[in-house]
C-alpha cells in the first residue's frame, strides 16, 4: 500500500516537472503518453546486430534513431538502463565461417569489434549491456523448457517448435491474423513441422556447426527466442519500451510477444517503436540485396554529425532514401552551428565581460522539448536549434561586445539539445578551424622569430625556436625561409 503510494507520488511529481512525451506505439496503434512502469529507471532494449559482416548505413538508421530517443529520455531526468543484444549464433554466422574457414566465435569477435568502432564514431552512446546470444544458452533452454512444459512448444525430432495456434494473441503488434497468414504459407518438404505458422525455438545440430547440449539433445536456439530470454533476464518480464527497424515487427517481435507472454503470463512490453527503413532507389538497403553501404564506408565521407542531421530531420517512422545530396546539404548546413562553436569556445577563452544581452533561453528549450515530445519530431527539434543559432548570430552581429555568460549560456542550450540529443554538434571536436589557428599561430611566431634576427636579437631568436621545440614544433630554415614540422625532431 505505502510502496504504492510512493509510486503514485513519484509518478505525479515526475508528471508535472516533466511535459508528457507521446510516442507511436505499434502495439496500440496509437500516439500514447509514454508513462514508465517505474520512474526511476526505465527499462529499453533494442534488437541489434547480427555479427557476420560490417553493419550498412540502413541498420545505422535504426541504431542512430535508438540513440536519441535514450538520449532524449536521459535529457528529461530519467535513468535509462539500455540493453541492446548482439546476435551472434545464427544461419548467415555459420555460413561466413565456413566460407571463411574460421570458427564462428573469431568471426564474431571480429565483427564485435567493428560494430564498436562503427557506432562510436556514429557517436552513438553505449549501450548499458550488450548481451550476447552465446552468454545465454542457460537462460535461453530454460525459457523453451517452460515453453515446452506448459505445451506452448512441441519437439520434432531434436528441434523444437513454437506452436503459434495456442498463443491466442497472436499478430496483435503486426496487425496479421492467423488464417491470412495460413493461407499465404506453405509447409517446406522435409519439414517436421505441425503447421507452416509454427517457428523454431531450438535447431538440432547439423554436422559441423556450433552447438550446445540441451535436453533435446544437442543444437543452437532460434533468433526470436534469444531476444525474449536476454530481454528478461536483464529488464524483467515486462518492461517499457522494445524497439527495431520496421522488418523486425513481423515475425521477430511478434514472435518475441508471444514467447515471453506464453512463458511469464505477463504483458511483455508497454511501448513498441519502429523506425522506417532507409531506401536506396525506393528499395530498402539490406545486406541480401546487396544494395549497400557500409556504414564505415559512408562515414569516410561524411562527418558523423551529418549523417546524424540526415536521419534527425526526416520522420523516424516513415522511409527516407539515401542521398548524397541529402548528406551535402546536412554538412554544409551543420557549418553555420559549427561557426557559432567555434566562435563560442573562442569567446569562453577569453573570457570578457561586457553586455548581457536580453534572449528567451526558455522559449527556445520549451520549443525543443514540445517537438520532442511530440512522437519525436527531430526536423522540428533540428529546425529550433537553426532558428536560435540564426538569433544568437543577429545578437552577436548587432552588438559590440557580448559578456561570456551569454556564450556560456548559448553553449548551455546547445549541448544539452543539439550535442547532448541529437548528436549534431561536438563542442570539443577538433576542427579544420583548430588546425587553421595553430598553424597561423605557428607562423606569427616564426615572423618574430625573423624579426629578433634581423634585430640582432638572437636570445629572443634561440628562445623561440627553443620552446617551440619543448611543444615539438621543429622550425627548419633554409634560403626560402623558415617552415616548421610537428614532431620532436
Ligand atoms: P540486422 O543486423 O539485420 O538484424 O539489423 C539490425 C537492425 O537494423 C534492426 O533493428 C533492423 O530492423 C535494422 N535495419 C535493417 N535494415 C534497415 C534499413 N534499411 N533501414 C533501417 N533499419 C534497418
Ligand atoms: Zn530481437
Amino acid at each position: 500500500m505505502t510502496e504504492n503510494l510512493n509510486y503514485i507520488c513519484k509518478q505525479i511529481i515526475k508528471q508535472s516537472v516533466n511535459k508528457m512525451l507521446k510516442l507511436y506505439n505499434t502495439l496500440t496503434k496509437k500516439v500514447e503518453e509514454f508513462i514508465p512502469i517505474d520512474p526511476n529507471e526505465i527499462k529499453f532494449y533494442v534488437c541489434g546486430p547480427t555479427v557476420y559482416d560490417y553493419f550498412h548505413i540502413g541498420n545505422a538508421r535504426s541504431f542512430v534513431m535508438a540513440d536519441i530517443v535514450r538520449r532524449y529520455l536521459e535529457y528529461k531526468g530519467y535513468n535509462v538502463k539500455f540493453v541492446m543484444n548482439l546476435t551472434d549464433v545464427d544461419d548467415k554466422i555459420i555460413k561466413k565461417s565456413n566460407e571463411e574457414r574460421r570458427n564462428a566465435n573469431d568471426v564474431t569477435t571480429d565483427y564485435i569489434n567493428a560494430f564498436f568502432e562503427d557506432i562510436t564514431k556514429l557517436k552513438i552512446k553505449k549501450a548499458t549491456l550488450y548481451p550476447k546470444a552465446t552468454e545465454h544458452m542457460k537462460e535461453i533452454i530454460d525459457m523453451i523448457k517452460l515453453l515446452v512444459d506448459k505445451k506452448f512448444a512441441y519437439n520434432a525430432d531434436g528441434n523444437i517448435f513454437y506452436d503459434v495456434k495456442k498463443f491466442s494473441g497472436y499478430g496483435k503488434l503486426s496487425g496479421k491474423n492467423i488464417e491470412e497468414l495460413e493461407a499465404g504459407s506453405r509447409i517446406e518438404v522435409n519439414e517436421e513441422k505441425k503447421d507452416p505458422l509454427d517457428f523454431a525455438l531450438w535447431k538440432k545440430a547439423k554436422d559441423g556447426e556450433p552447438y550446445w547440449e540441451s535436453p533435446w539433445g544437442k543444437g543452437r536456439p532460434g533468433w526470436h527466442v534469444e531476444c525474449s530470454a536476454m530481454s528478461c533476464k536483464h529488464l524483467g518480464k515486462t518492461f517499457d519500451i522494445h524497439a527495431g527497424g520496421n522488418d523486425l515487427i513481423f515475425p521477430h517481435h511478434e514472435n518475441e510477444i508471444a514467447q515471453s507472454e506464453a512463458a511469464n503470463d505477463k504483458q511483455f512490453v508497454k511501448y513498441w517503436l519502429h523506425f522506417g527503413f532507409l531506401n536506396i532507389n525506393e528499395e530498402k538497403m539490406s545486406k541480401s540485396l546487396g544494395n549497400f553501404f557500409t556504414a564505415r564506408e559512408v562515414l569516410k565521407k561524411y562527418s558523423a554529425e551529418a549523417i546524424r542531421m540526415f536521419f534527425a530531420q526526416a520522420y523516424y517512422r516513415g522511409p527516407l532514401n539515401f542521398s548524397d545530396d541529402l548528406l551535402s546539404a546536412a554538412e554544409k548546413g551543420l557549418e553555420k552551428i559549427n561557426n557559432l562553436v567555434d566562435k563560442i569556445n573562442l569567446e569562453i577563452r577569453k573570457n570578457i565581460s561586457g553586455a548581457k544581452p536580453g534572449f528567451d533561453f526558455d522559449s527556445y528549450y520549451k520549443r525543443f522539448e514540445e517537438a520532442m515530445d511530440e512522437d519525436l519530431n527531430t526536423s522540428q527539434a533540428v529546425a529550433v536549434i537553426f532558428d536560435f543559432v540564426k538569433e544568437v548570430n543577429r545578437i552577436i552581429a548587432s552588438s559590440e561586445s557580448v559578456d561570456v555568460n551569454f556564450y556560456d549560456d548559448v553553449k548551455t542550450f546547445l549541448t544539452k539539445t543539439a550535442e547532448n540529443v541529437l548528436g549534431i554538434v561536438d563542442f570539443n571536436k577538433k576542427n579544420a578551424g583548430d588546425d587553421k589557428l595553430v598553424n597561423d599561430l605557428i607562423e606569427l611566431l616564426i615572423t618574430l622569430r625573423t624579426e629578433a634576427k634581423q634585430n640582432k636579437n638572437y636570445l629572443l631568436s634561440d628562445t623561440i625556436r627553443n620552446r617551440l621545440k619543448e611543444l615539438g614544433v621543429v622550425l627548419q630554415d633554409s634560403k626560402e625561409g623558415t617552415s616548421y614540422k610537428i614532431g620532436k625532431n
